[in-house]
């Protein structure tokens, strides 16, 4: 059965939440958090299809195929009110308690799309890919997993993931397995190896880039690790690891008779 990088995020976290929603299927509200970052997931995609159109026509332009340009879908221009207009109109109200809350998350996603773009200003981005759906084998085990954007940098690829949550060490971001996976799934669907991968967290007080690499070593590690994974999940290892900051997120605190909170 093909397995997300979601669930194994899940199994990571604490093994009875994965049983709790991927195996019981108990049903769960979705969060305010993940409300939020699904809104910003959603305009920065949209913004990321306007780069791609964009220098796909400059590229037609720069080889004197004005003729073209008139089929090539329309896009607005790449200013900070666009961004902030993909945002409103990507903003989803489900998951907040009042409306209140959701006005406060509208406006702090302005924040950070005003930070993203002064991110995105400082230098020259080539998008190769936005929001876009992988299928990975590992020994014959299938994941599932979704690239936000891939970017075409001096040295090769680059694959950026866009984060909500609070920013993480560079040792924590240089041991992460998604990252793994990512880099692994691009070198797999793409036929390329990735040059660099980046966490990009998105935060109120601003945003903060952590990039890393992977040898070919941490590559097999990761796969390593991705097995013995399976291999638990198939066994029914379901022990819980409860912890304050785990069980607070956890939407099945509730019934979990071993919750930290
Ligand atoms: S409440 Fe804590 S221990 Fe229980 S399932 Fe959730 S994360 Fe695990």
């Amino acid at each position: 059965m093909p397995l997300s990088f979601s669930q194994f995020s899940s199994y990571l976290r604490c093994p009875r939440q994965y049983e709790y929603g991927y195996i019981k299927k108990l049903s769960k509200k979705i969060s305010a958090g993940e409300s939020f970052g699904s809104s910003i997931h959603n305009a920065l995609k949209k913004w990321g299809e306007h780069e791609m159109v964009t220098s796909n026509k400059q590229r037609v332009t720069s080889n004197q195929l004005q003729l073209f340009i008139e089929d090539t879908p329309s896009s607005p221009q790449l200013t900070e009110d666009t961004l902030l207009e993909l945002w409103h109109s990507s903003f989803i109200v489900e998951g907040y308690e009042t409306r209140v809350e959701a006005d406060m998350a509208r406006l702090k996603g302005e924040q950070i799309m005003r930070f993203f773009y002064d991110w995105w200003q400082q230098q020259e981005h080539s998008v190769v890919l936005v929001e876009k759906g992988f299928s990975l084998d590992i020994q014959g085990q299938t994941i599932k997993g979704r690239f936000d954007r891939i970017e075409e940098g001096e040295n090769g690829l680059k694959i950026i993931d866009f984060k909500t949550s609070a920013v993480r060490s560079q040792h924590t971001v240089d041991a992460d397995l998604q990252l793994s996976v990512y880099a692994l799934a691009c070198e797999a669907c793409l036929e390329q190896p990735c040059a660099e991968l980046a966490f990009l967290f998105l935060t109120e007080e601003g945003m903060t880039e952590v990039a890393t690499q992977r040898t070919p070593g941490q590559l097999t590690d990761a796969k390593k690790q991705i097995v013995h994974l399976q291999g638990r999940i198939a066994e029914g290892d379901f022990h819980p690891t409860p912890g304050r900051d785990v069980c607070r997120g956890c939407p099945y605190r509730g019934v979990c008779d071993v919750a930290a909170v």
